[in-house]
This record gives structure tokens, C-alpha cells and sequence, in this order.
């Protein structure tokens, strides 16, 4: 699928069996909200999650009990594992002892210089990245006192303080965030970081907020961050199932052709020409392609006034005719279906078609 922008060059970091940044993909994230010690609750998340998209989940890890779970937690899922890890660097030897994939901590707050080296040459040994994240809400102090308040110079500031560390103990598979809750103080901050350095970006807007203004917050922030080209992964954050996370930012790089495998929906906003019943069957159609890893366009469509050549660039799709649906592809109207079974008639033909695009 062509890219919309050209992509920022950023350095290839591996996370398991994905590298983030280099010419690959945006990868999709998101984070549990199980107790990370609950392993069957946990799993059963992470497992949901891998089923709507998600391909790399990050567990939060506060206590000893959490670290203990990790290694079973990760012998049960099938995408790579991130821990998050605030100070406590037992917790960050635990967790990589215990076979993750990357560790999410920031070298500057771990401590004693020791304690930094033994993550760094732990992670070394196993080959892992380790995560730098910025927060605005969480600065530095010195940083704090000199801007007065968080700022994109201070935020990036900060993340050249903890890749110093890193950097100064020949450590290079960094990925940072800057993340901020005010989305122009996140879109300067990820434009100042991709000037000043080439590890690839994390990006999000944090404590966007639930599930809809969420959604709007985080598409407006990633997707001006994402249409100046910079951003190798992203993760929503919403107060609400984190399932609903993986599928906004799959619609969001859907909008900016930066997600391959999957299906997009073209629906009309229906209007006094509408021949049937749009809104229930777009609602239907939409469930139904959630699950489809194939680059697809499927239109539904109210009439066939304008329907069709409205949707030209569709694979497939329907539009309303009085008590009947006309079938199309790329514009063309293939056959006429009976209004009761046009629903079932396109969804065969959804499929067909996603058998022969895997066939390509
Ligand atoms: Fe109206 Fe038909 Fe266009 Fe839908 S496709 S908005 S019903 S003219």
C-alpha cells in the first residue's frame, strides 16, 4: 500500500520477532489493565487484544509478584511482551531475566550508576530494547525549573538525558515517547525529537480521555504527528477497554495508508435519496470486516443515484435500490440482490474476495 509521507529515517530496533522503525510498518501497542500478577486475567486481555490487531502489548509491573508472572504470561501469548517499570531496577533484572522483549524504564530515574549498568548489560545480554518515556506530566525537576513548565524543549531534553546514559554504556536499541495530554505540546515535542535524533518514536497522546472524546484526541494528535512522517509506533490511550485502543489507532493509520493488512469501510452520511436501511447495515458490515488482515475497501452505500461512482476506488460494495441492493466492484455493477439477503450476498462477497487477495 503506498505510504501517505515519506517516513522519518529512524534507526531499526528489534522487539522480538517486529523491528520498529527503518523502513517497517507502524506498529499498533496498548497496554492491560488486568493486574499483570492475575496471569489468567492478564492473558485472557492480551489474547483479546492480539485478536483486534494489537502487536506488541506492554504489562505494567509495581510489585515483586507481577515480575514472577511475567515468564508464564509470555509463554501463552503470541506477540512481544513489554514491561513497564518505573525506578525499581530488581524489578527491571526480574523482567528481563524473565525473557520480555523490552523493558520500558528511563535510566536517569534507576539510581546508583551500578544499578544502571546492571539493566544495561542484562538487556545487552538478551537483546532487548529498553523503552525511554517521557512524560510531560513527569519532568525533571532541573528541567521543570528551567522552562518554568513542560515544554517540547524540555521533553526532548529530557530524553537526550536518559539516551546520554544509554549511549554512554554502548547502548543503542532505544525507542523513546514524549507523551503529553495537550496534543500541540506533543506534536512540537515529537517534531523537536525527530530533528535531534534517529531512534524510532513511540507515539501517543496520554490520558486522552474516554472512549470518544479519547478517540478524537488521539486521532488528532497521531494523526498530525503520523502526516509529518514521524511515528513508528503508536498506542492509544483511552480510559476504556483497551481493545477499543488497538482499534482506534488501526483506524487512524488506516487514514493515513499506513496500515496494510486490514479492511477499510467507505459508508455514505445517507440523506433524503437513501433506499435502505444504511446505518444498521454499515454498523453490521463494520463488525464484520474488523477481523479482516487483508487491504480491502468495502463500500455501503444508500442509493445508486450517486453510490457507486461515488465509491469507485471500493473492492466491493453495496448500494440501496427500491427493495434491492445493487452489488458493485471498482464502480461497476456486478448483479442485483433481493433487499433481505443483500446483507449475506456482500459479506460472500467480502470473503471471495479476501481469498483472492491472500492468493496474490
Ligand atoms: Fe445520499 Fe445516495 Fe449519496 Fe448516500 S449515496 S449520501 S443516499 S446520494
Amino acid at each position: 500500500m503506498p505510504k501517505m509521507v515519506h517516513r522519518s529515517k529512524t534507526r531499526p530496533v528489534r522487539v522480538g520477532d517486529l523491528v520498529i522503525g527503518g523502513n517497517n510498518e507502524v506498529i499498533i501497542q496498548s497496554m492491560t489493565t488486568t493486574k499483570t500478577h492475575d496471569v489468567e486475567a492478564t492473558v485472557a486481555e492480551i489474547l483479546r487484544l492480539e485478536e483486534a490487531g494489537c502487536q506488541i502489548v506492554r504489562v505494567a509491573c509495581p510489585e515483586e509478584r507481577d515480575a514472577l508472572a511475567l515468564a508464564e504470561i509470555k509463554s501463552r501469548i503470541n506477540i512481544p511482551l513489554v514491561v513497564d517499570i518505573h525506578f525499581n531496577y530488581k524489578l527491571a533484572l526480574m523482567a528481563i531475566e524473565a525473557g520480555v522483549d523490552k523493558i520500558r524504564i528511563n535510566p536517569g530515574n534507576i539510581g546508583r550508576r551500578e544499578k544502571v549498568e546492571a539493566v544495561v548489560t542484562a538487556a545487552k545480554a538478551k537483546n532487548i530494547p529498553i523503552r525511554i518515556g517521557v512524560n510531560a506530566g513527569s519532568l525533571e525537576k532541573h528541567i521543570l525549573e528551567k522552562y518554568g513548565y513542560p515544554t517540547a524543549r524540555g521533553m526532548v531534553e529530557s530524553a537526550l538525558h536518559h539516551i546520554k546514559i544509554l549511549e554512554d554504556l554502548d547502548f543503542h536499541d532505544i525507542i523513546v515517547s514524549l507523551k503529553a495530554s495537550d496534543v500541540q505540546l506533543a506534536l512540537e515535542a515529537y517534531q523537536l525529537a525527530s530533528e535531534s535524533f534517529d531512534y524510532p518514536l513511540h507515539v501517543g497522546i496520554t490520558e486522552s480521555g474516554p472512549l470518544r472524546t479519547g478517540s478524537l484526541k488521539s486521532a488528532a494528535g497521531l494523526g498530525a504527528i503520523l502526516s509529518r512522517g514521524i511515528g513508528n509506533t503508536v498506542r492509544v490511550s483511552l480510559s476504556a477497554d483497551p481493545v477499543e485502543e488497538v482499534k482506534v489507532a488501526k483506524e487512524v493509520l488506516k487514514s493515513f495508508g499506513l496500515a496494510a493488512n486490514a479492511a477499510t469501510l467507505i459508508s455514505c452520511p445517507t440523506c433524503g435519496r437513501i433506499e435502505i436501511d444504511l446505518m444498521a447495515i454499515a454498523a453490521e458490515i463494520e463488525d464484520y470486516i474488523d477481523k479482516i488482515q487483508v487491504n480491502i475497501k468495502v463500500a455501503v452505500l444508500g442509493c445508486a443515484v450517486n453510490g457507486p461512482g461515488e465509491a469507485r476506488e471500493a473492492d466491493i460494495g453495496i448500494a440501496g435500490a427500491r427493495n434491492e441492493g445493487l452489488l458493485f466492484r471498482h464502480g461497476e455493477i456486478i448483479r442485483k440482490v433481493p433487499e433481505a439477503t443483500m446483507v449475506e450476498e456482500l459479506k460472500k462477497e467480502i470473503d471471495a474476495i479476501v481469498l483472492e487477495k491472500e492468493a496474490e
